[in-house]
């Protein structure tokens, strides 16, 4: 289960907290880390000094671009945020992130990313409205915002109590989805398409968002949809945009709506 947990860091800037995160990764059992357009060298002396001996998960870490890059091929996608944002969205505490692991993690092809923020303005609005769910360390209200390596060590520290949990129990699940989750990469073609669609029918107008497309991720996030049913979504989109243009749906090559 430690195996399909990412640790994804985006914008750092102090090579110290890539290594405190290497640390706090490697005492609780994780290994896999992404970093996402670091605005520093991520390995220095001092990130060495403070990995304290877990410098090789810096060594193996991946360097991305974008986020979606970096979990692309993750089935949940979790941010951790230290504030509530304009458009609220699904919030969990650390606890019920580790009491829906084994759940989460028993499929086929199950991953999970864990994304934290810079140090100076944390995740982006876009970004966390790319995340299924956020995860907020209910710390002192006056005083709210943890170190960023110390928020890493605190949500590791729940995967790991689960995954022990897991241990002194059956370490089964009886939560396994009989159909693989779509993936974050599936998810966002779906929404570049439901966009196009939605422009392309007039329901939607890029110069008059109005949140539409947030509003319309956070509904779809919230249903975990399954790679299958996300393809019959794709599919009336097609027919959709088909009709639109004056063709008919037969001819559009997609998965069949449902019988
Ligand atoms: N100044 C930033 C916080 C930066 S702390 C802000 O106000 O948003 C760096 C990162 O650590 C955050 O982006 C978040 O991912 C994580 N973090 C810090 N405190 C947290 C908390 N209380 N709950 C969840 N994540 C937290």
């Amino acid at each position: 289960m430690l195996e399909r947990i990412r640790i994804v860091l985006i914008g750092t800037s102090h090579p110290g907290n890539i290594g405190g995160t290497a640390r706090a990764m490697h005492n609780m059992g994780l290994s896999d880390l992404a970093l996402v357009a670091p605005r520093c060298e991520p390995l220095t002396a001092e990130t060495v000094s403070r990995a304290s001996g877990a410098d090789h998960i810096v060594h193996a870490a991946r360097t991305a671009e974008t986020l979606e890059q970096a979990v692309a091929d993750c089935t949940l996608v979790v941010g951790a945020s230290a504030r509530s944002r304009t458009l609220p969205w699904p919030m969990i505490t650390p606890r019920e992130l580790g009491g829906r692991l084994a759940g989460e993690l028993a499929g086929p092809g199950t991953r999970l990313a864990l994304v934290f923020g810079r140090e100076d303005s944390g995740l982006s609005n876009a970004e966390l409205q790319r995340c299924h769910a956020h995860v907020h360390i209910p710390a002192n209200p006056d005083f709210s915002s943890l170190n960023l390596a110390t928020a890493v060590q605190v949500l590791a520290y729940e995967c790991r109590l689960a995954w022990l949990d897991g241990l002194e129990t059956s370490g089964e699940s009886d939560a396994e989805p009989p159909q693989p989750l779509a993936t974050h990469e599936e998810l966002e073609h779906y929404f570049a398409h439901l966009e196009r669609t939605l422009i392309a029918i007039g329901f939607h107008d890029p110069v008059m968002p109005r949140q539409l497309m947030a509003r319309l991720r956070r509904l779809t996030l919230r249903s975990r949809p399954e790679r299958m049913e996300l393809n019959i979504l794709r599919g009336i989109l097609s027919a959709t945009e088909k009709q639109a243009s004056g063709e008919t749906p037969a001819d559009s090559g997609e998965p069949d709506p449902p019988a």
